[in-house]
């Protein structure tokens, strides 16, 4: 990150280390809303007050409403991807950023070496970042766009 800041790139962190109580949240909202998961199948979690299941005026469980309430904690979250239950974010190992700059990126490596990114994109979908990502230990994982992590995973 330091190394970042002093390149003078644009770096948001929007993900770093999720709590296990996130986690499930995240999990089962996207299950119900992607997955067709019986929300009243859901198992609870301690210290986790939520109700999957919403019921309608009449007091009956209502499916279509549970899934949209289940639809809006994903989009609340911003998951794009089916969360896992552990990761490397709940190990804290990980995090989802985006890094962006303009013209050419000059950033130190672990080594210490001044590395000049002259390629496309201007983003952290550049390999040329990715390979001065490894020197830290710091891995991309190419398939998530946001997302670094101690292995890749
Ligand atoms: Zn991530």
């Amino acid at each position: 990150m330091a190394a970042l800041n002093d390149s003078g790139a644009t770096v948001r962190i929007a993900d770093t280390l999720r709590p296990p109580q996130r986690v499930y949240l995240m999990y089962w909202s996207f299950a119900i809303s992607n997955e067709k998961q019986n929300p009243a199948k859901v198992p609870l979690m301690d210290g986790v007050d939520i109700q999957w299941v919403h019921i309608d005026s009449d007091g009956n469980p209502d499916p279509t409403t549970s899934v949209l309430a289940a639809a809006q904690m994903v989009a609340g979250y911003g998951i794009v991807f089916k969360p896992a239950l552990t990761s490397r974010h709940t190990q804290g190992l990980a995090i989802d950023m985006s890094i962006t700059w303009q013209g050419n990126l000059s950033i130190r490596n672990a080594v210490g070496d001044l590395v000049v990114i002259t390629s496309s994109p201007r983003n952290g979908s550049n390999s040329d970042l990715w390979s001065a990502g490894v020197t830290y230990g710091v891995i991309k994982l190419a398939t998530d766009p946001p997302h670094w992590s101690s292995d890749g995973h």
